[in-house]
């Protein structure tokens, strides 16, 4: 995490691991409430490569000292010091954009401008969008939820706590920083704003300037793919600040999903390369791994800490960290619910859900529309106490692309 990106004391990871050390809350008035705004995305940082293409005609480069039309696709080379674009080599900061359609970039599709901007403090560079945040939200709705399989109220529900997440690290982070949020689920699964499913552009209008409020106040609503049966309290399970909306709730809107319940089995030299991992520079010696005790459950079953008991002594470690180092093994333990039952070739995890299970549950937000559940409902159920307020209705006042200047370099 780019602590001089986001909030210093936040770490989001929505979907996958969800690795928390605060959660707050912001009053909407610490900003003007009617004016949609205009948030920051970063899609990439530090050196990275990649290749930009449209289908329906040229690419337009624009940079302070001038602009040139490309033939698509073009390459790019991020390093330490330069950005080369096809042939062209930059130190300052560049923009492109399709001189009509979409343009493509890895996975996502932009309608409008995508900008490098070189990052003095760190080195390389931060390849960004920024635009309303209505806009943004589509390209979110369509990355975390499949408009072919999830009823309109599903989408909605999802739309509003969406919109909540991001117009929280907006408030949180400081609308004159360029970028609020990361582009994947260390914030929220973004895939650029073309090519989009009508249904998800409809959920997202039918919600506009829509939020969750608890106590007058925004909050960090967090959400995830599966729970399993119960959700994690986002108090008890990580021990973070109490948000009294993101209480434990019972849910078998995800009973039939395949990820309700799960198995895996894993081999005990691959947790050791896991442990030796986390206990780099510690001073800690792994041995052989002998047994996995789970340390504590919340009433959800999550298991905070797993005590380690090896050849050379034992230890705890916190369970979203072996979940992590578990993962660049690509061992997948899908949530921290589970039990450990020792086998003859290793450990059998038998586990529920997938992800962190704090707050919305996004299949169980599935099921419940599916029976006829509106978005209040869905919402009111997975964030208990919780408000709905519109905080803008009409468009925001920017446009849709960067502020035409955009900086030289040193972001902060
Ligand atoms: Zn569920």
């Amino acid at each position: 995490m780019n602590r001089g990106l986001l909030r210093s004391v936040t770490i989001v990871c929505l979907c996958a691991f969800g690795l928390f050390l605060s959660v707050a809350t912001a009053g909407p008035s610490d900003s003007d409430p009617a004016e949609e705004p205009m948030i920051g995305v970063l899609l990439l940082d530090g050196v990275f490569s990649g290749t930009i293409t449209t289908e329906t005609g040229s690419l337009l480069l624009n940079w302070r000292e001038g602009r040139v039309v490309l033939s698509s696709p073009q390459f790019f080379v991020a390093t330490e010091e330069t950005l080369k674009i096809g042939d062209r080599l930059f130190r300052g900061s560049v923009r492109i954009r399709a001189q009509s359609g979409p343009m493509q970039i890895g996975q996502r599709h932009h309608e409008g401008w995508v900008e490098w901007i070189p990052d003095r403090g760190l080195g390389g560079w931060k390849m960004g969008e920024r635009l309303l945040l209505e806009r943004y939200l589509i390209g979110v709705v369509s990355k975390e939820m499949s408009a072919s399989s999830f009823p309109a109220a599903a989408l909605e529900a999802q739309a509003i706590a969406a919109r909540t997440f991001a117009y929280f690290q907006y408030l949180t982070s400081g609308d004159s920083r360029r970028y609020h949020l990361y582009g994947d689920t260390r914030s929220q699964a973004y895939g650029g704003t073309a090519r989009v499913p009508q249904e998800v552009i409809d959920a997202v209008a039918r919600t506009r300037g829509m939020v969750l409020l608890t106590d007058g106040q925004i909050f960090e609503s967090y959400y995830h793919s599966t729970c399993g049966g119960k959700t994690c309290s986002a108090s008890v399970g990580f021990g973070i600040g109490d948000v009294e909306t993101m209480q434990s709730v019972s849910c078998d809107g995800c009973k039939d999903s395949r990820f309700s319940n799960w198995q895996k089995v894993i081999d005990p030299s691959v947790i050791r390369q896991a442990l030796e991992q986390i206990c780099e520079g510690k001073g800690v010696q792994v041995g052989q791994v002998q047994k996995l005790i789970p340390v504590d459950r919340t009433e959800s079953g999550h298991v905070p800490y797993v005590r380690v008991v090896h050849s050379k002594g034992s230890f705890e470690v916190d369970t979203q960290r072996l979940r992590i180092a578990l993962s660049s093994s690509g061992e997948n333990l899908r949530s921290a619910a589970f039990e450990i039952i020792p086998i003859e070739d290793g450990f059998l995890f038998a586990g529920r859900g997938w992800g962190h299970g704090v707050g919305m549950c996004q299949v169980g937000a599935r099921g419940y529309a599916l029976r006829g559940a509106n978005r209040t409902w869905i919402l009111q159920h997975y964030y208990p106490g919780v408000q709905i307020e519109q905080l803008w209705s009409s468009s925001g006042s920017g446009s849709s692309g960067p502020p035409a200047e955009i900086p030289r370099g040193g972001l902060r």
